[in-house]
């Protein structure tokens, strides 16, 4: 076989065989390979796509091409959520106490993360002394001990992924449907877990800027998953302004330890228990309105919280102590109106600028940077009312982020957070 025949197929647009796609991702990730074929290969599937069935191999291919995590001691179902990541984003800070308060054993690798603003890692680590290193057996022994364990990726995960990610990014082929579902799906098939549910973010600052496209790779994890005999959940969901008010990591571990405590942001609450439902309903098989009345009380009686609590301690963790800058501005308001768009990409880049995210693995974030939100979608302002106050260690031009307002006479129709369910 060589690889110039499997690009020159792709390039005419035919589909590729099981054994086709097993001798390019097990001779890329050998080095046997070279980065400009995979990357003409890559750029030809971005264009011509791949069907379902292709699809479904390259997963399986990506998935076996490193270690997996076996989580079989712990017994009872494991249902593990996902986001396909949006500015604000830290619903995983929630719904992991909460649905872990309720039973569903919570055994949570993640990555750190590249781009604009940091992962669920990095947001752990704005708490003082928070342990993401935890070797297997404590962390199994955490979730056998307390029901809940967030810790950073150990061992040789889906190397495949690895490589062809790094690629993707700096070759314009991330936006691809089929790359970006078995991208995601031979991650989450190697964690272990039983279920999945799966926040498909849709708008400006998300992967998936439609909801055609955000719909077409929903259907495609949930075959995948089919596929594999496990149950995909996905909500597709509004990321055309930032989730909650908060964008930074430790503001962000801030507003998360609030809505646990019932005083967050009202749409990341939301969005919390939605996804939290569909996890408590496909880990106890019980009915939707069940687990959702189970979540809304669990965040009502303080036991989400005592759950967090808990998780915090076990990794050596001090929720007092969480980093933000003591450097704050306000910033006001130039005009009056309502608010009635709030550009998620430009607030991303903004806190990214601030020192939030990393370029590349080996940058350093500044967990303390960030912004708070004062006005979102569908509020009132009057000139001179303050917009967002700005948390920073070093001067940019703070008023910048005004241009991601729009502030008008009315507002014609609010997006809903949740825009649908595919499973
Ligand atoms: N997230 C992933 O894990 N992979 C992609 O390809 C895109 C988003």
């Amino acid at each position: 076989m060589h690889i110039i025949d499997i690009i020159n197929k792709k390039r005419v647009g035919q589909a590729l065989c099981k054994e086709e796609i097993s001798f390019v991702v097990e001779n890329y990730v050998d080095g046997n390979i070279e980065e400009y074929q995979m990357s003409s290969l890559l750029m030809a599937i971005c264009i011509n796509g791949m069907n379902a069935e292709e699809t479904s191999y390259l997963t399986e291919c990506m998935l076996h091409s490193g270690d997996t995590i076996d989580l079989s001691e712990i017994t009872t179902t494991k249902v593990d959520k996902h986001s396909t990541g949006g500015i604000g984003d830290k619903t995983t800070l929630v719904v992991a106490p909460l649905v872990a308060s309720l039973g569903i054993p919570v055994a949570k690798m993640s990555g750190r993360g590249l781009g604009l603003t940091g992962g669920t890692i990095d947001k752990l680590e704005s708490i003082q002394d928070f342990n993401v290193d935890l070797p297997r057996e404590a962390f199994i022994g955490q979730v056998k001990k307390i029901g809940i364990a967030l810790a950073s990726q150990t061992g040789n995960l889906v190397p495949a992924d690895k490589k062809m990610y790094a690629l993707r990014d700096v070759t314009g082929t991330v936006s691809s449907i089929p790359l970006i579902a078995s991208s995601i799906m031979s991650k989450k098939l190697a964690s272990g877990a039983d279920k999945f549910v799966i926040d498909v973010k849709v708008g400006k600052g998300a992967l998936m800027q439609t909801i055609e496209d955000a719909s077409a790779l929903a259907h495609l994890m949930v075959e995948i998953g089919a596929h594999h005999k496990k149950e995909v959940i996905c909500l597709l969901t509004n990321m055309n302004a930032p989730l909650g008010k908060a964008i930074g990591n430790g503001l962000e571990v801030i507003e998360a330890i609030d809505t646990l405590k019932g005083k967050g942001p009202k749409d990341l609450e939301n969005l919390a228990i939605e996804l939290g439902s569909y996890m408590v309903h496909a880990g106890k098989g019980i009915a939707l309105e069940e687990a959702r009345a189970l979540c809304k009380e669990n965040l009502s009686n303080g036991k989400a919280y005592e759950t967090f609590e808990e998780l915090v301690k076990a990794q050596n963790g001090n929720s007092k102590a969480i980093a933000v800058s003591t450097n704050q501005i306000d910033i006001k308001s130039d005009e009056s109106g309502i608010v009635t768009k709030l550009d998620a990409n430009l607030v991303g880049q903004f806190v990214h600028d601030l020192g939030a995210g990393r370029e590349t693995k080996q940058d350093k974030i500044d967990y303390g940077v960030g912004v708070v939100l004062h006005k979102k979608i569908g509020d009132r302002v009057n000139q001179g009312e303050v917009l967002y106050t700005v948390y920073y260690t070093k001067e940019i031009s703070f008023a910048a982020l005004k241009k991601a307002y729009q502030i008008e006479c009315f507002l014609e129709e609010e997006t809903p957070l949740l825009l649908e369910v595919i499973r």
